[in-house]
């Protein structure tokens, strides 16, 4: 009597797993599959069960999932299906029972596909903005004040909120020939100049309201692209000082770790509560709106620094306290640094 429940209950378990959409493949220690569900065939290409006992890392050979799989990885996002035309898979690997591993891969080609729409969206919708934009901006340049004294006033604020305006169109349309881009150029980024040229940048920013300070310890080229990464760290520069006080210092830092190089820039500013912190990358986040907008900022600077580090296999690590002043470091890894040529 109970071994038929139990027969029927492991029936019922196998015909949910098969009506499943996602694909599950049971893996033993070795990484041979023990079994798999019919999703695992349109998905995967896995044939069953012609296929049992085959190891999945060698099945899947030299190409993606085959690299992710032996590399031991937890989860893959966005890869092609080997089988299925069209179809953007998302990979876990889940470690169950005593060392056997459950492989699953979803279709996310939906999701993939919005996230397209709304990259094509937004680019679309700046480069629109960008011509009525700039005959607005041009006419206001040429109105002058003096002519009509009594709209001077607006009309410099008009100016001032076309060129924000402008500014926000031209980050918006910076993130997304980012997002957009898979690959970078791999020029040597010579790092002695471009910091030269950052702390002349800070100085030309703070105006002597702070006190700039650069030291260059790496001694180190980076491999990339000089002009992504020179954004990069001139909105992290340009922040230190929008967000500190007269009378404050920014350090900018270059460094060699165990592990890489690191380029940061601190600040004694106000500093940022840790509550934000895990958000400050977002689009259009800030912590205080008005602060930003005084200040010039159009809340997409973070992003962009993210996305051009994402591009660079690199990370953002951002300390702060509120009230004492931020760290904001780039973390590059050893395979990214080049040594200085002789006599540069
Ligand atoms: P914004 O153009 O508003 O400066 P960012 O994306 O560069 O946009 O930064 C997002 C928010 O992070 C800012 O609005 C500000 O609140 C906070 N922030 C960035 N850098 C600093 C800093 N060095 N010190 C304090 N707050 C900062």
């Amino acid at each position: 009597m109970r071994a038929r429940r139990l027969a029927m209950q492991l029936r019922d378990l196998r015909t949910v797993a098969c009506a499943l959409p996602d694909a599950l493949v049971l893996l033993d220690r070795d990484g041979r599959i023990r079994w798999c569900n019919p999703a695992a065939g349109g998905l995967l290409g896995i044939a069953w069960p012609r296929e049992r006992g085959a190891p999945v890392a060698a099945r899947f050979g030299e190409g993606e999932i085959g690299a992710w799989l032996r590399a031991g990885e937890s989860e893959i996002d966005d890869i092609a299906s080997p089988v299925a035309a069209g179809v953007r898979l998302q990979l876990s690997l889940i470690p169950y029972g005593d060392q056997r591993r459950l492989l699953i891969a979803r279709d996310i080609s939906r999701v993939t596909h919005l996230e397209q729409v709304r990259r094509d969206f937004v680019a679309n919708v700046s480069h629109e903005l960008r011509t009525p934009l700039t005959v607005i901006h041009g006419y206001l340049e040429l109105l002058d004040p003096e002519d009509v004294p009594a709209l001077a006033p607006v009309l410099s604020e008009m100016r001032a909120q076309s060129q924000r305006m402008r500014q926000i169109v031209e980050d918006l349309l910076e993130l997304s020939r980012l997002e957009m881009q898979q690959q970078l150029s791999e020029e040597r980024v010579e790092m002695a100049p471009m910091l030269e040229t950052l702390r002349r940048e800070a100085e030309a920013l703070s105006q002597g309201r702070h006190r700039v300070v650069l030291e260059d310890q790496a001694r180190v080229d980076l491999l990339g692209s000089p002009k992504d990464l020179h954004s990069a760290f001139s909105n992290l520069v340009s922040n230190a000082v929008r967000y500190t006080p007269d009378g404050g210092s920014v350090t900018i830092r270059w460094r060699r770790t165990s592990s890489g190089a690191e380029y940061s820039v601190s600040d004694s500013g106000y500093g940022i509560p840790a509550e934000h912190l895990s958000r400050l990358t977002e689009r259009f986040y800030r912590v205080s709106s008005s602060r930003s907008r005084a200040s010039g900022g159009t809340g997409l600077g973070l992003s962009i620094v993210k996305h051009v580090l994402n591009l660079h296999d690199a990370e953002l690590r951002i300390e702060s306290e509120s009230g004492k002043g931020s760290t904001f470091t780039c973390v590059f890894g050893a395979s990214r640094l080049l040594d200085q040529e002789h006599g540069a």
